[in-house]
């Protein structure tokens, strides 16, 4: 089971009812946090989301309304006796550094006695059991290219599903049963055959193809775009900029690189997504569901973001 929270649904300018842009995703009990925008920790403790067991902060850039929130953050798992480091993960501009791109956020956060590991987005994404065992060898964390005013990247959070195991390949084979589940989640097995010969055994020779797992996707900010469509191909769940309501705000959205809620619709419709939800509200935007109308023109699953918002996917 994967649970997704909206934390923070604001952009630029923060609500009393809208905290600034944020969003926990979390598996096992432990979670990536995509963005840390001001409020962040003020909002999660509002809707009762503990983020005292984040293992990765993804940044999507590093405007204000999306990083102001990490120092504070950090203070406060040291103040919880954090031992456990913390990823920060975000792009990189052509010829800069993670460090340069964080040293603000890290020198305000102080002394921490706990390790923070700045980490520049790998093109090839990150498999989160590398990082941390404790996660499941599936979970994978990738970004691709969006279309801000600055170096900026959107992420897809995914849960593999291997297929399914067969019992008779495995009984053909030989391999004892208390073997099956090491076969099941993953890794090879060795063992000594009916006749006493070491035989080795790998998992696609026991799974069937693999299924289909769970996909997130956060845009962050950015206009319109195909790498955004492209990598929320057949989305569960796709996060979207959703700045400005109105159709006739289309200009001002490409003007500061953000999108409208019908260009959100579209994009959802274009990748197959399953869910929409709406986000990064405008300040100027009291009541975002007056304008939802426009995304359900395109995409019938649309739904307003809101500080709380919460759902649990499950294959
Ligand atoms: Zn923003
Ligand atoms: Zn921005």
């Amino acid at each position: 089971m994967v649970d997704v929270t909206l934390i923070g649904t604001a952009g630029a300018v923060p609500l009393p009812e809208r905290a600034l842009s944020s969003c926990v995703v979390t598996l096992n009990g432990r979670s990536v946090l995509f963005d840390c925008g001001e409020g962040t920790q003020t909002a999660a403790r509002k809707h009762d989301v503990n983020l005292m067991r984040t293992d990765v902060i993804a940044l999507t850039h590093y405007h204000g309304d999306h990083i102001f929130g990490i120092p504070g953050l950090l203070q406060s798992m040291n103040l919880a006796e954090r031992k456990r480091p913390v990823y920060i993960v975000g792009p990189v501009r052509a010829g800069g550094t993670i460090f340069q791109e964080l040293a603000p956020v890290l020198t305000l956060a102080g002394n921490l006695d706990f390790e923070i590991r700045p980490l520049a987005m790998p093109a090839e994404g990150i498999v989160l059991s590398e990082l941390f065992p404790e996660w499941p060898s599936l979970a994978r964390l990738d970004c691709f290219p969006t279309d801000h005013r600055v170096t900026s990247c959107g992420y897809v959070f995914s849960l593999g599903r291997r297929g399914r195991f067969l019992v008779d390949k495995a009984l053909e084979a030989g391999a004892p049963k208390v073997l099956w589940h090491v076969l099941q989640e993953g890794s090879a097995v060795t063992f000594k055959d009916a006749d006493g010969n070491a035989r080795s055994l790998r998992p696609e020779e026991v799974l069937g193809p693999d299924r289909k797992g769970i996909k997130i996707v956060f845009s962050g900010d950015t206009r319109f775009c195909g790498s955004l469509c492209d990598a929320s191909k057949d989305a569960d769940l796709l996060m979207c900029d959703s700045t400005y309501g109105s159709d006739d705000q289309e200009e001002t959205a490409y003007e500061y690189c953000h999108m409208t809620f019908s260009q959100a619709g579209r994009t959802a419709r274009l990748s197959g997504a399953k869910r929409l939800w709406l986000t990064h509200f405008s300040q100027r935007m009291n009541a975002p569901e007056e304008f939802l109308d426009n995304a359900l023109a395109e995409f019938p699953g649309a739904e307003c973001g809101f500080d709380g918002k919460t759902v649990s996917l499950d294959f």
